[in-house]
């Protein structure tokens, strides 16, 4: 976890690649298919690249076919936060890191049985800690 969270926005531009920039701080998207962790299958934990808290498991990731990291379910259910998203015309539910208000992606009712849903985050939103398990450092 970070020491200190950055506040202002210049301290999150310098905390942040631009690319992570734009998507977690200015709700931006990273193009399907190119990002690090889409086609990751290797078991561990996804933390927010903006503060470092868990928020989805290697357990809950399956392969959408979209081009970026899906999920059934947050591993840590405190640590995420969904929020009604009406921009671009489209009616979507924004997913959020709790902690930071980084933005992380959407969550979609398409996913597979039998809870349905498809979290669908952006790469460079999320660090990969290999062989991390749940509630542990
Ligand atoms: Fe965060």
């Amino acid at each position: 976890m970070k020491q200190k969270m950055p506040q202002t926005d210049d301290e999150w531009k310098k905390d942040l690649s631009p690319e992570q920039y734009r998507v977690l701080r200015q709700k931006g998207t990273e193009p399907a298919f190119t990002g690090a962790y889409w086609n990751n299958k290797k078991k561990g934990m996804y933390v927010c690249a903006g503060c470092g808290h868990d928020l989805f498991s290697s357990d809950a990731k399956f392969d959408s076919g979209t081009g970026w990291p899906s999920f059934t379910d947050p591993a840590v259910k405190e640590n995420v936060e969904t929020r009604s998203d009406n921009s671009l015309f489209m009616q979507r539910t924004e997913v959020v890191c709790k902690h930071c208000g980084g933005h992380l992606g959407h969550v979609f009712d398409d996913g597979p049985m039998p809870g349905k849903k498809r979290y669908c985050i952006n790469s460079c939103s999320l660090d990969f800690k290999e062989g991390k398990e749940k509630n542990k450092k």
